[in-house]
């Protein structure tokens, strides 16, 4: 006997039986543990940070996760699978800062950085109950015991070695570079980074301005002579235009394109300069040209500086040799002039582009270039500094008094506003500046090649990505700037020199305890600042003392390391790279980490080893909310996991992630979407599973070992050949890591057998005879669930376990104790069968097909109709038409099925017969009900109500009753047909059918069936 099943089912609370279930047989360890000595498969785990909430998109990346493990652990393989924390980083700084209401570095270095770090290693595992809660809960299996953690000094040593190996081949270095820059954190972003950050249609000022052209004596060409003179006449000025004001004060040259033509126009007492091709768009169409000119005839005209550094205490330096700056004298008449450059665009603009070194790439490199002055007038919290009437005020805050007081001062033509794309801090949504800064690099761009050869190798899911997004992003490939300049973060483990100025990198903890004269070591060591700021050691040059550079390194390096520094490799696991460990057959995460966590792991593996480190990636979509929204705090639109599991159960929302849309394809997360998953699939399953618990136990039935049917009808034969088919499909999905189509093919086939299969065998199951039919249809329903809890096993690991407890666990003693020790179905090939699987299939389509045309016409399924003429023009599907003609007539309540040509069916009198139809077939459905129809269609409705009311009554199904009625005559008559009312007693297991008042006690209710008046009462028959 199974335990029985109710078909109302309370799925979170299932879930919860099972958890304990596994917590105590420790399933996942056996689960492991049990394929040992198989081949392995490896899951790299993507370290999240525990310092906040895990959100409803953590739990997508985490039964992504989950189900490709579990599917492969029951094909044999030996998972081990290892949680991991990402612990350093901007994120848990922000945090800290945040509880300790700071707004920038400065009051970090006054709290103290060992006290300030002592506060981020406390606040990176803040959430990590519910972390580990939420994990468990929606059955990702993953060692929470044993995880790596970012921040412990293994890890870290791992990291310098990796960065060591780098240093060694000459692949990190320092730049001055502009950079950009997040003024509130403080610190550069990596280009990758950037990327993170970008948003559309921000609104920033579109301004043009005039630089006033200086009456030069000098003249070169005729050209020059001539704006000479008109700049004599009328003050005359280049017009430029901008959309960030507030590098104006740093301007030191404007760009012209050499071989573009530039005119003079006029405009009232003044004359504009700029590119003839953009005269209209400056709203200058309409002014009279005085002269046309080159754009290498005007290279070399000297025009006033809008603001002279000087005069507002800031230093003025220019490039010499490359990137090395030197500090200019104070000069009253200073004037600047005009270069020709490649970047200069005939698209926007007025083709005249301000440049300011060190507020730009390009303008840093023409600075470099032409050996322009470089004026840097904002300091690294995006303040302008110097005393500008401006000074002291946030760039985009000086924005509008930069143009107040040049507009006061007659230099601004016209300012109007922009929508754009710009980039911001993607921790914290500052605007990102960009600065000229010292940083260092890695050059990545050095392995560009293997990088993209190494990308070569790599499964991607979906595929677009391989070639599209990362593909492109390896192709633009830039050198990574590494370093920041913060605090909470693996110390970058280079030292330098206080009087030789040289560097040195450490490899590891035991290099460092063995420099000569090291100072500063305290035991045990901590990798982080300021502990490791406080060691110092000889120079081995010149004797002097070499102290730590100030920076951390980019977080994103960290997690890039773990294929490697989770095993605390090479000064642990030394065999890592040989024994199976590495590389990673499998990892997922969301899009954005394509320049992310997979960009960092690909970078860092490529620059050690030259071979990539996973070999299959998933790749997610994002998760908004219901109108396509993203979710966020302040929206108030943030879906919290754990009401979504309380409700539903964890099932249904993998169920969901699984199957809702293609693999990374975006969520419009709904809550109505999981409950109707829920309706349509789990308790479309659970039904079935319900129905057959039932009747096995009212008919003591036991499964045989073998678990394997006999089928000796048609039906059985049939569902066993999709079952067979089914579990070839799922498994060539899964291990072509598409659980979308292996959940789908799943969801059609339980379809298939809740409304065809057990549909059309009900009365096998109901019948009183316990025949070889019945046990058949018995045995091939087990097989199916049986077979279906396995396949189900890594999407709904809850729901199998159920199903598998009951049907299996219950009967079979020396069964594995858990779904997840079962082995994964193999398909049985020599049961598909497809002519089989064709003809229901047509069978299928026609009597969905015959019953659009029965509600076209109004004519209720429990009425008999005369005749269905089917529309075939297929000869394959004429002959199909002959087998399941039986089936097809029971299905649509007809009396007679004639096949035709689809024209012919198509052509028949509407008046006559109600016609449905597809491309290739149609049905056509007899209107006209005779006498005997009608009657019969009555009885029918009778047994139906009568079987309403026995449920009702609370009956069992087995029970046998007494049938009382009373009516018009007519009924009185139909009911007394000695075939009608055999027919009657044996569907409603009515002993008898008295005609006349119910007994008391009896059960009863009064109907109008077809306009007749009826009395019905039903009583258990002793
Ligand atoms: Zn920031
Ligand atoms: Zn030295």
């Amino acid at each position: 006997m199974f335990h029985s099943v109710s078909s109302k089912v309370n799925f979170p609370q299932v879930e919860e039986n099972i958890l304990s279930l596994w917590r105590n047989k420790n399933v996942f360890e056996r689960s492991v543990e049990s394929r040992r000595g198989g081949p392995r498969f490896v899951l790299y785990e993507g370290p999240p940070t525990a310092n906040g909430s895990p959100g409803i998109h953590h739990v997508l990346s985490r039964v992504f996760k989950d189900i490709i493990p579990r599917y492969k652990a029951m094909k044999g393989y030996y998972t081990p699978r290892i949680a991991g924390w990402d612990t350093h980083g901007l994120p848990v700084e922000l945090e800290v800062e945040r509880e300790l209401g700071f707004s920038g570095k400065a009051q970090i270095e006054e709290y103290g950085v060992d006290r300030f770090n002592a506060r981020c290693r406390e606040s990176v595992f803040g959430y990590l109950k519910e972390w580990e809660a939420m994990t468990e809960r929606v059955a990702f299996w993953i060692d929470l015991k044993h995880p790596y953690i970012t921040m412990d000094n293994e890890y870290i040593e791992t990291v310098w070695w990796a960065i060591k190996q780098m240093w060694d081949k000459g692949l990190v270095y320092q730049g001055y570079k502009v950079t950009p820059h997040c003024p509130r954190c403080g610190t550069s972003l990596s280009s990758h980074e950037v990327a993170l950050g970008y948003q559309d249609d921000v609104e920033d000022p579109s301004v043009y301005i005039k630089f006033k052209v200086v009456p030069s004596p000098i003249s070169e060409s005729e050209e020059q002579k001539r704006l000479y003179e008109l700049s004599r006449e009328k003050p005359a000025y280049f017009l430029a235009w901008t959309t960030t004001p507030w590098t104006l004060p740093g301007n030191t040259a404007l760009a012209v394109a050499a071989d573009a033509e530039y005119v003079v126009v006029e405009v009232g007492d003044e004359y504009f300069i700029l590119a003839d091709a953009l005269r209209e768009q400056a709203v200058l169409g309409d002014a009279p040209v005085i002269a046309k000119v080159k754009g290498k005839d005007l290279v070399g005209v000297n025009y006033e500086p809008l603001y002279n550094p000087h005069q507002f205490g800031v230093e003025r330096r220019r490039f010499q040799a490359q990137a090395e700056l030197t500090v200019q004298e104070p000069r009253e008449d200073l004037t600047y002039r005009v270069i020709a450059t490649d970047f200069v665009s005939m698209e926007e603009g007025t083709g005249i582009v301000h440049v300011a070194p060190a507020f730009g790439e390009v303008d840093f490199e023409a600075g470099m270039y032409h050996e322009l002055d470089f004026v840097h007038t904002v300091d690294l919290q995006g303040n302008i500094i110097g005393n500008y009437p401006f000074a002291g005020k946030f760039v985009k805050d000086a924005d509008p008094l930069i143009l107040d007081d040049l507009k006061a001062r007659g230099l601004l033509y016209r300012s109007e506003k922009i929508r754009h794309t710009y980039p911001f801090c993607w921790r914290c949504e500052s605007p990102l500046l960009y600065y000229a800064k010292q940083t260092w690099y890695i050059k990545t761009t050095v392995v560009k090649e293997g990088l993209i050869a190494g990308n070569n190798e790599i499964g991607w899911y979906p595929e677009h990505i391989k070639y599209g997004r990362f593909g492109d992003w390896l192709e633009n490939n830039v050198d990574w700037a590494f370093s920041r300049e913060r605090y909470w973060g693996t110390p970058l483990p280079i030292w330098q020199c206080e009087s030789c100025g040289r560097y040195e990198c450490v490899g590891d903890v035991g290099e460092l305890k063995a420099k000569g004269g090291l100072t500063g070591l305290k035991e045990p060591m901590d990798l982080h600042r300021p502990f490791v700021d406080e060691l110092t050691f000889d120079c081995s040059e010149c004797g002097a003392r070499m102290g730590r550079v100030a920076e951390v390194i980019d977080c994103w390096f960290d997690s890039g390391a773990m294929p490697l520094a989770q095993w605390h490799y090479p000064f642990e696991n030394d065999t890592l790279l040989e024994d199976g460990r590495f590389p990673a057959d499998y990892i997922c995460e969301a899009v954005d980490q394509t320049r992310g966590w997979f960009y960092s792991l690909h970078a860092i593996s490529t620059l050690l080893f030259n071979r990539p480190c996973f070999r299959n990636v998933i790749c997610l979509g994002h998760v908004l909310d219901a109108k396509g929204e993203k979710m966020s705090k302040t929206k108030g639109n943030v879906v919290e996991p754990s009401a979504v599991i309380n409700k539903y159960g964890a099932d249904a929302l993998r169920w969901y992630f699984f199957t809702a849309v293609p693999t990374g394809n975006v969520y419009r997360f709904d809550d109505k979407m999981v409950a109707e998953i829920t309706r349509r699939f789990l308790l479309t399953l659970w039904n079935v599973y319900s129905f057959f618990v039932t009747y096995a136990n009212i008919d003591r039935f036991t499964p045989n070992s073998s678990g394997t049917s006999p089928e000796s009808s048609e039906l059985d034969k049939w569902i066993i050949s999709e079952l067979n088919q089914l579990i070839m499909d799922v498994d060539t999905a899964l291990d072509g890591y598409n659980p979308t189509e292996a959940g789908r093919k799943i969801e059609s086939f339980v379809n298939d057998l809740s409304n065809w299969y057990v549909r059309r065998s009900r009365r096998r199951f109901w019948k009183s005879e316990n025949d070889a039919d019945k046990q058949s249809a018995y045995t091939t329903l087990y097989e199916c669930l049986v077979k279906l809890s396995k396949l189900l096993a890594p999407f709904t690991p809850f729901l199998a376990e159920e199903l598998y407890q009951n049907l299996v666990g219950s009967v079979f003693s020396e069964a594995p104790d858990s779904v997840h020790l079962a082995d994964f179905p193999v398909a049985d090939v020599t049961k598909i069968d497809e002519q089989l699987a064709a003809d229901i299939r047509l069978a299928m389509k026609l009597s969905s097909l015959g019953r659009a045309a029965r509600s076209k016409a109004g004519i209720k399924v429990r009425q008999p109709v005369a005749t269905n003429f089917v529309g075939l023009d297929s000869a394959r599907e004429r002959e199909a038409l002959e087998r399941i003609k039986p089936q097809l007539m029971e299905e649509l309540n007809v009396k007679d099925i004639i096949a035709d040509s689809f024209e012919k069916v198509a052509a028949l009198d509407d008046s006559q017969f109600a016609i449905v139809g597809e491309a290739t077939v149609n049905s056509a459905i007899s209107i006209h009900l005779s006498e005997d129809l009608k009657k019969e269609g009555l009885v029918r409705e009778i047994v139906h109500r009568l079987q309403t009311m026995r449920r009702s009554a609370g009956f069992d199904i087995a029970d046998y009753i007494v049938t009382y009625y009373r009516g018009d005559p007519y009924i009185k008559g139909v009911i007394e047909d000695k075939g009608f009312a055999d027919y009657i007693k044996q569907e409603t297991l009515s002993r008898q059918l008295i005609e006349g008042m119910p007994d008391e006690g009896a059960f009863t209710e009064s109907y109008k069936v077809d306009g007749y008046d009826i009395l019905l009462g039903v009583k258990r028959s002793g």
